[in-house]
């Protein structure tokens, strides 16, 4: 096998795997390390016994919090990455996002590009990942230069009241965007079939626009892509000047392997990124590659965000339940001093999972068994923003391994939000004290084991002194070395992150493309 290639990009996932996609249409040679394997079709995909209570997809990392106690994150290693249990809604940053906007708990910071500027990518992300959707329905939606390649998913009749009742009630609901493969006539296999298992589980059929299906495996066949598995990239290596990177360091097969590339990209998602710059300290870096600014690792940020049950009086038997979502508080105004949030739908509550994780729902509704929460429930996803903090921060001990100091932000907020949902409960009929927690979602009763969001540990921006990245997402301190995951990030906003990861990459794909022409 050739050791040297143009590109060498450490990660599968949302930032990594469709980067890859790009720079192998543009004919780069490629080398791919995944650190976890292909995840198997198998029925378990679909068992929430098995995916929520027996946690059968999630990676037996242990990380430790800022006192030094250790927990199981909510990671998952797979070619796809995150993507693999990812919900796919795929939503874009508000333009407001890319600006500075003050929060109760401080400021979120302004991006080095504005949303006009990445509004292209956001386009070519959607079509590239089949997003169902319909621009125009939401007031705080930025403009975009081409519709969703797909009509958005029919809302099934239970959340079709919901959104007449809102919209009757001079709420703005609107289709949220959804990454499935729904044009049944042109995929006979991978073809969603609206079954309620998009959020938190692997989709058995294919039909999710995860990103190893979407971006991964359809260039897997070319000549210039090379993809190993199980190869877990530990530290990358420098020339003498400390300017290059030379090296990739490779544990494959219990013995160590070394790769090198004209160009290397780290996307092995927030944690891990600032891990691997962290391990490469050397005589050049002493406090880790790129971080001469001591940024690496800083600003982590994770949503701020509530899974919340309403139970309603009759039986909801909507099945695919995540086509509804509401940024009426997206910001601040109408007499509330702070941005709030967004409200979406989640995937239906189902009893199997909650008996697992949270017998104590039943305790909080003793007229309900758990069977009859799950067949009653309407499932609500509140997400506020958190805002970068120095000190919420990623640093590795003397062995590597990952501690993560975090500190949720923006309290005030999420709480005014779950407020504004109980408001709304009244128009839709079902009674505010019939209002429950559901945090066995993304383990969110463990708050710092839940890093499906996790971002900004290496934000990009123009001063070398506040950030780790340019706008380009290059280091600013090495030639060659870029991160482009999750990780490039200075605010996450309040709608979910991956359709912005994606975005991104082909951006600096396209960049990378023209560099290594
Ligand atoms: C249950 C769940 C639901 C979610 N729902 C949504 C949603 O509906 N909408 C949304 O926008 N976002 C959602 N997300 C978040 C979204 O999946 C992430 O924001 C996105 O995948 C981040 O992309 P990334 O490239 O930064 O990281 P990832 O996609 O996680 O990719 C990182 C990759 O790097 C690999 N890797 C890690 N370390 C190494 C190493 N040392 N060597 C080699 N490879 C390594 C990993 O195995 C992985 O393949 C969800 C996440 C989860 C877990």
């Amino acid at each position: 096998m050739t050791d040297h290639y143009d590109v060498v990009i450490v990660g599968t996932g949302a930032g990594g795997g469709t980067l890859a996609s790009v720079l192998a249409q543009a004919g780069r040679r490629i080398l791919l390390l995944e650190r976890g394997d292909f995840l198997t079709r198998e029925l378990p995909n679909w068992d929430p016994e098995q995916v929520f209570v027996d946690g059968r997809y999630i990676s037996p990392d242990t990380w430790y919090d800022a006192d030094g106690r250790p927990f199981q994150p909510q990671v998952h290693y797979f070619v796809g990455g995150a993507t693999k249990m990812y919900g796919a809604a795929l939503y874009r940053l508000r333009p407001a996002d890319f600006g500075e906007i003050q929060h109760a708990d401080g400021p979120s910071p302004a991006w080095p590009l504005g949303y006009d500027e990445f509004e292209p990518w956001y386009t070519k992300a959607e079509w590239l990942y089949q997003v169902h959707g319909a621009h125009g329905q939401d007031p705080t939606e930025g403009h975009w230069s081409r519709q969703y390649p797909w009509p958005a998913v029919s809302h099934e009749p239970r959340i079709q009241q919901i959104a007449d009742t809102l919209a009757g009630a001079g709420y703005h609901p609107f289709h949220a965007p959804c990454g499935v493969l729904l044009d049944e006539a042109d995929r006979p296999f991978s073809a969603c079939i609206r079954c309620d298992t998009c959020d938190g589980f692997p989709c058995l059929v294919h039909a999710k626009s995860d990103a190893e299906v979407i971006a991964v495996r359809p260039v897997l066949d070319r000549p210039n892509v090379t993809l190993l598995v199980n190869a877990e990239v530990q530290r990358l290596e420098t020339d003498a000047s400390g300017a290059t990177v030379t090296g990739v360091v490779v544990s494959r097969g219990g013995s160590a392997e070394t790769y090198s590339g004209d160009i290397v990209v780290v996307s092995a998602g927030a944690a891990n990124s600032a891990r691997i710059l962290l391990r490469s300290a050397s005589d050049r870096h002493p406090a880790g590659l790129a971080n001469g600014s001591d940024q690496v690792g800083r600003n982590y940020m994770f949503h701020n965000s509530n899974a919340v049950i309403a139970l309603d009086k009759e039986p909801n038997d909507t099945v695919f339940q995540k086509t509804l979502g509401l940024n009426d508080f997206y910001f601040a105004g109408d007499g509330r001093p702070w941005p709030l949030g967004n409200i979406q739908m989640i995937g239906k509550s189902n009893a199997a999972a909650m008996r697992g994780e949270e017998p104590a729902l039943t305790k909080l509704a003793p007229n309900f068994s758990l069977e009859d929460v799950a067949k009653h429930a309407v499932d609500f996803w509140l997400t506020t923003e958190d805002i970068p903090r120095p000190d919420n921060r990623v640093t590795v001990d003397g062995d590597g391994q990952i501690h993560l100091a975090c500190r949720p932000s923006n309290a005030a907020e999420a709480s005014a939000l779950y407020g504004e949902l109980r408001k709304i409960m009244n128009h839709i009929g079902i009674a505010a004290h019939h209002v429950l927690d559901k945090n066995f979602y993304l383990h969110m009763g463990i708050p710092i084991a839940g890093v499906a969001h996790q971002a900004g540990t290496c934000r990009f921006g123009a001063d070398p002194a506040s950030s780790v990245l340019d706008p380009n997402c290059k280091a600013h301190e090495l030639d060659n070395l870029y991160v482009v995951d999750s990780s490039f990030m200075p605010s996450i906003g309040a709608v979910n992150p991956a359709l912005t990861v994606m975005a991104n990459a082909i951006r600096v794909g396209e960049h990378l493309a023209g560099r290594t022409a």
